[in-house]
């Protein structure tokens, strides 16, 4: 019998590929869409930070960060050494009160305890760095630094979870095309209840030894198979790919005070940009993407922080949906609770690309040891929503 990963995102495959390799176990991966259309990790903006304001966020970016500068040796297979292109010109948040100011402060503090070299700039450093910039309601700025234990910056995160499937496959997971429609239990759950199966929309029914959880913004639906209330729902977030006039050298992912963030792509002068929507309801339409938010906030917000953005072009756009934890934003590893061999890699609240390759490590352990051992992810644990305690991070985008 096969451990069965409901999704097989980057997420999915992550934990699949650890499992297989590290593990020794057989497992299937059920993925309704293998064309990855409304995966979030096909529409993602794929950035990697360090600048959390919690340390397990922290923790589990420096592994991913460790593991992703070197996909190629850990994901080669013998067709394949994956790239994914990463570049790290770092984060830059720019605060314009006090308040702001003072949480960058704390946050370095607490970054550098921890190994994330994070340098804080006052504005005449900033204009020194980045001429470019218009920083006159700037109090300070923090931007990542590349160093051996931390960096931050961009990569392509649909190459990156084709190399986890990929090398996936090559220590013999199963991917299957088929959507999972419900389980077949035993057991009571207050006395810990047992997944015997998951079964397909095709009538097939999976025996397992495990089910993981990994179905990304549709996770809570198979957890409620389980009578788990789980707190993920789809939250719509636009990008709009522009294209600007001239480069600008060096350009970080800039974090705006006003929550507009922009980065430079690959080609000459073309960026992506986008905010938090205007309403944040669940399940809006991918198709919908809210075009007046470019126009009437992100596009005014960029072109006075960086005036040559006063031209811009969109050339394109697109929305993908968060896999939004709305009960703290973070993600939800480990054991279900009530639920001997049922675990949760989910909620990660537009974070995830970047928190796959220690989530997969860490979660992988805790199913085939039974504890953390490289990475401790227990602060993910979703025990914590049943005795509300969550776990708070301020940078959310
Ligand atoms: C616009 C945008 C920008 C983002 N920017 C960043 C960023 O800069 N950095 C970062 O780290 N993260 C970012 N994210 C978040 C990141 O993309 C996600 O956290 C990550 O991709 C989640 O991966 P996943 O495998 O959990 O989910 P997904 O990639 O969505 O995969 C879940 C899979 O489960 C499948 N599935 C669902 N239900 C079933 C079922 N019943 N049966 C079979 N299959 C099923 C789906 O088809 C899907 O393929 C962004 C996301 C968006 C939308």
């Amino acid at each position: 019998m096969s451990v069965v990963i409901v999704g097989g995102g980057v997420m999915g495959a992550s934990v699949a590929w650890h499992l297989a390799r590290h593990h020794n176990r057989e497992v299937v991966v059920l993925e309704r869409d293998t064309s990855y259309a409304l995966a979030s990790s096909a529409r993602s903006a794929c950035a990697i930070r360090q600048q959390f304001s919690t340390a397990i966020n922290i923790r589990v970016s420096q592994a991913s960060l460790a593991f992703y500068r070197d996909i190629a040796v850990h994901l080669a297979t013998p067709d394949d050494r994956p790239d994914i292109g990463l570049v790290e010109p770092g984060y830059l948040y720019l605060a314009a009160t006090e308040h702001g100011a003072a949480q960058l402060r704390a946050q370095h503090t607490l970054q550098a305890s921890l190994g994330v070299s994070t340098a804080l700039l006052t504005p005449p450093e900033l204009c020194a760095r980045y001429p470019w910039m218009q920083v006159d309601d700037v109090l300070l700025g923090s931007l990542g630094l590349s160093t051996a234990t931390s960096g931050e910056g961009w990569f392509d995160g649909y190459a990156a979870m084709q190399a986890f499937r990929r090398a996936a496959i090559a220590e013999g997971v199963t991917f299957v095309e088929a959507e999972a429609t419900g389980v077949v239990t035993s057991g009571v759950a207050t006395s810990g209840a047992q997944v015997d199966a998951v079964v397909t929309r095709d009538g097939r029914h999976w025996p397992t030894t495990q089910l993981v959880i990994a179905a990304g913004a549709w996770s809570a639906p198979v957890a409620a198979w389980l009578g788990v209330d789980l707190p993920v729902r789809a939250r719509k977030r636009d990008v709009f790919a522009v294209q600007a006039a001239e480069s600008l050298p060096d350009a970080p992912l800039l974090i705006d005070p006003s929550g507009v963030w922009c980065r430079p792509e690959r080609a000459p002068g073309q960026f992506l940009c986008g905010a938090p929507p205007r309403i944040d309801a669940d399940d809006v339409p991918l198709d919908a993407v809210d075009h007046a938010l470019f126009e009437e906030h992100i596009w005014p917000v960029l072109a006075s922080r960086i005036p040559s953005f006063d031209a811009l072009r969109v050339i394109s756009s697109w929305a993908g949906y968060y896999e939004m934890n709305t009960f703290d934003h973070n993600g939800l590893v480990g054991p279900v609770p009530g639920w001997q061999n049922a675990f949760a890699a989910c909620g990660f609240s537009g974070h995830g690309l970047q928190q796959a390759p220690a989530v997969g490590c860490g979660l992988a352990e805790r199913m085939a040891t039974g504890a953390y051992r490289s990475i401790d992810l227990s602060p993910f644990a979703l025990t914590r929503i049943a005795s509300g305690q969550p776990l708070l991070e301020q940078n959310v985008i």
